[in-house]
């Protein structure tokens, strides 16, 4: 077992401190596995919590495929690419989490995901192969803990993709955050419709939509999982109420009471 604070863990700086169990080989597990906590909003009461120790922290080529372990920080696979000459991992350009997070959440900007060139992830079942898992925008139906993941090696990574992703960056707020708090609706933007909604910069207590880009929850100091929740109800009936738009959260909310949304 491992002691976390999450109000300095999480991204958002939100949550108790927990004790949360270090897993070291391939199993079954049932508890709510996490990763680096960049999308997450904690509870003062979460479930259970695992994840995933350093041995799931690796990269490696293997019958031409990139192996990676589903703990490896986005940081350190931008890396390996970029010394490696490979191309598709460009992405993870200054979006943190691990690759299990990633994998999970099927992490990505506009039609760089990270399932592009993915080829199976390894639970404790054993390897499953991408065709076999259903995945879109922001959404896959993994349940179990990922371990690991290969993926296609194509050669060329490509500088300007980087230079690109900074810029679609360059309206984030620095605060703590994580992430786009929901997704965008089809043909539409979560931000553009809490910004006409009149929710830009909209503060309860300590947590507020930012004032530089509408759809990042951010935690202007001492926010709570509450104000955090009531602003979450809050855009989603403004917004239906203005557009008749149902507005679905990004951001997981992790706690033993609630169904957590799959
Ligand atoms: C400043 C900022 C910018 C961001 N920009 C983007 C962006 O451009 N695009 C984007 O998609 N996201 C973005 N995010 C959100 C976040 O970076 C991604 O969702 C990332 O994939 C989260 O990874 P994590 O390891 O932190 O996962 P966590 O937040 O810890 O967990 C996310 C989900 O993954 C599951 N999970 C974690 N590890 C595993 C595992 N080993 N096996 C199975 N499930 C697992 C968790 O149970 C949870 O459901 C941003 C966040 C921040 C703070």
């Amino acid at each position: 077992m491992k002691t976390l604070n999450l109000a300095s863990y999480s991204s958002l700086r939100i949550g108790p401190v927990v004790a949360v169990e270090v897993i070291d080989e391939v199993k079954e597990n049932s508890s709510f596995i996490i990763g680096g906590c960049n999308n997450l909003l904690f509870s003062p009461t979460p479930p259970p919590l695992a994840m995933l120790g350093r041995e799931f922290d690796f990269l490696h080529v293997e019958n031409n495929l990139l192996h990676v372990g589903a703990a490896t920080p986005s940081g350190k696979l931008l890396s390996y690419a970029k010394k490696h000459d490979l191309a598709n991992f460009e992405l993870m350009q200054k979006l943190p989490g691990t690759l299990g997070g990633m994998l999970r959440m099927n992490a990505g900007l506009k039609e760089w995901e990270i399932f592009n060139n993915l080829v199976a992830i390894r639970t404790h079942k054993g390897w499953v192969e991408k065709k076999d898992i259903e995945y879109g925008y922001r959404h896959t139906n993994i349940k179990d803990t990922i371990f690991e993941a290969k993926f296609e090696i194509h050669k060329g990574f490509d500088a300007t993709l980087l230079e690109m992703f900074k810029k679609l960056r360059d309206n984030q707020p620095n605060l703590p955050s994580a992430g786009s708090c929901f997704k965008n609706p089809p043909n539409n933007f979560a931000g553009k419709l809490l910004d006409e909604a009149g929710l830009k910069g909209y503060r309860v207590g300590d947590m507020a939509f930012s004032d530089t880009h509408a759809n990042f929850l951010v935690n202007l100091g001492n926010g709570t999982y509450e104000q955090a929740l009531e602003l979450i109800a809050l855009a989603q009936q403004t917004v239906f109420e203005r557009f008749g738009i149902h507005l679905e959260l990004e951001i997981k909310i992790v706690d033993k009471k609630k169904e957590y949304e799959a």
